[in-house]
């Protein structure tokens, strides 16, 4: 029921940015206040027993529902953003895009030993931003890695959760094939 009127709010806008790509525009979602809600709360039952202290939100559609899951759930919000937008010091991860590299940032004191870390994003497509989210992350040796999305894109033979490491729990509100 939810899931439904997730779905039934969800643009799709083809050929965007470039032909070929059905484009989710989860800002549909964003905007309608029932729906924010649905995602929150959803989110929120997944893993309100999971000990969550940090939510990462990836730059810049995992900041939205990330930070207010994060409020409700009681833990911190961490920003990874991408290459020179954070003003102290970082740790980073560089990994491979369709063309050429990308890399990503997290201020170098945004997570502890002790935490238990919720990386969100809006969307999982081929998994490469989540995966170099989860490398990022690793270096600061967290307790547990969880990934959270909610969008999983399961079209043209997508399987972007099997490029994600094993040992990082993987929960998406939709599959889309
Ligand atoms: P990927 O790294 O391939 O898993 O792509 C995930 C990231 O790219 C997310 O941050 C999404 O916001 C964005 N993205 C990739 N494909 C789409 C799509 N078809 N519709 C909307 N966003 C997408």
């Amino acid at each position: 029921m939810n899931n439904k009127k997730l779905l039934e709010n969800l643009r799709n806008v083809p050929d965007f940015p470039k032909k070929g790509i059905q484009f989710k525009d989860v800002s549909t979602l964003y905007k309608d206040a029932s729906c924010l809600q649905i995602m929150i709360d959803e989110l929120y039952e997944i893993y309100r027993d999971k000990g969550i202290t940090k939510v990462v939100g990836i730059e810049s559609r995992g900041f939205v529902v990330g930070a207010a899951l994060a409020a409700r759930l009681g833990a911190g919000f961490v920003m990874c953003r991408k290459p020179g937008k954070l003003p102290w010091k970082t740790r980073r991860a560089t990994y491979q895009k369709e063309y050429g590299e990308d890399c990503i940032e997290i201020s170098e004191e945004a997570i502890e030993p002790t935490d238990r870390v919720l990386i969100h994003d809006d969307l999982l497509a081929t998994g490469g931003s989540m995966q170099a989210a989860i490398s990022l992350v690793k270096q600061f040796s967290p307790e547990k890695i969880y990934a959270g999305f909610i969008i999983e894109l399961l079209i043209e033979g997508l399987h972007g959760r099997d490029c994600l490491d094993k040992d990082v729990e993987v929960e998406t509100l939709l599959r889309i094939d």
